[in-house]
């Protein structure tokens, strides 16, 4: 962590481990450093990026909470943080605009996972980190899928294990709408509507309110290299004469339509254990990487509940097909 930390203060970028997938790493307050996560990425510079704080009382330094607001989002980082919600707020001068893509607004959580905090105090600074993967691309959930995604580009990632929930974080923009605070849902995640809506009315984001350049909200994102199928019912599915098929399964059982409809090359269960969705979350992103390295024509998915935390799971499958949500 001492090296992280070190090369951080240099001016460089590492790939840290959060609960929710591996991040890459730079100081925020540091503009030419993270100029370097866009460059890494390819990420184009209209998609800002996700800043993480050591603890609750370093808000003040990125964002300006405004009055009407304070009593809403005491309550969700009372809540959720250290956690998966990420708060979209007014942004401080001090948060540079290449982190923020030139929004008014800068998007903020603090991990659970003790090394992202624990870099972050030993810095001193926030640090924006984004996805560590080449932007477009699936989520890296551990050490080596990082190594896949960026070995070479990147002097250090730091082996914090697997991420235990596996996708990535909720967004929301708190704001307000009609004279009542809302939460605008930017990207579905571990902190599900559910969660949200005992604090405040959730909705989906519309023109001109709590709307950005978000590529939680670009048509394709997390998306393999091999061609992703989502189909409304089991009997939508034809195969094509010489191709090959990989299914991803909820819980590989028959009932569903999918198991007995082809003669899958490869299956990969998302939930082969206990059959619930915290399990196929954790799991989405490690079979979509050996799925689309299986050599396949084309990946088959199931589609899921999209109750609670299957809103997340479901989002991630349709933009890995490149269907909007
Ligand atoms: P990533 O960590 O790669 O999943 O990307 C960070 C996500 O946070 C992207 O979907 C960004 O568009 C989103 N984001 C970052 N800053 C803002 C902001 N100010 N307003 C809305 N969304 C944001
Ligand atoms: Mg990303």
């Amino acid at each position: 962590m001492a090296v992280a930390v070190e090369e951080l203060k240099a001016g460089g970028v590492v790939a840290l481990p959060t609960e929710t997938v591996y991040g890459l790493a730079a100081d925020a307050f540091n503009a030419e450093a993270v100029a370097k996560i866009f460059e890494v990425k390819k990420r184009p510079s209209f998609d800002p990026l996700i800043v993480h704080l050591a603890r609750a009382k370093d808000l003040a330094k990125v964002a300006v909470v405004p009055e009407e607001l304070q009593d809403l989002v005491k309550k969700l980082t009372k809540e959720f943080w250290p956690g998966p919600l990420t708060l979209v707020l007014p942004k401080t001068e001090a948060v540079p605009d290449i982190v923020t893509s030139g929004l008014p607004t800068v998007a903020v959580r603090i991990s659970k996972h003790e090394v992202m905090r624990g870099v972050a105090k030993e810095l001193g600074n926030p640090i924006a980190a984004p996805s560590a993967n080449i932007f477009g691309r699936i989520s890296p959930t551990s050490a080596s899928a990082v190594l896949a995604e960026l070995g070479g580009r990147i002097p250090l990632v730091v082996d914090g294990g697997a991420c235990g929930e596996g996708i990535e974080s909720t967004i929301v923009a708190v704001d307000m709408d009609g004279g009542k605070p809302v939460l605008w849902m930017l990207r579905p995640g571990p902190v599900t509507r559910e969660d949200l809506r005992k604090f405040a009315r959730v909705a989906k984001p519309k023109e001109g309110k709590g709307q950005v350049a978000a590529p939680g909200q670009l048509e394709s994102h997390y998306a393999p290299r091999t061609p992703l199928l989502l189909f409304e019912k089991p009997e939508d599915f034809v195969p094509e004469e010489g191709k090959t098929y990989g299914l991803l399964s909820y819980r590989g059982e028959e009932k569903d339509g999918y198991v007995g409809r082809h003669e899958w090359a490869v299956t990969e269960i998302m939930s082969p254990g206990s059959g619930k969705m915290s399990e196929a979350a954790v799991r989405l992103f490690h079979l979509l990487r050996k799925l689309d390295e299986s050599g396949v024509d084309a990946i088959v998915a199931e589609p899921v509940s999209t109750a609670r935390l299957g809103a997340a799971v479901m989002d991630r499958l349709r933009k890995a097909a490149g269907s909007a949500s």
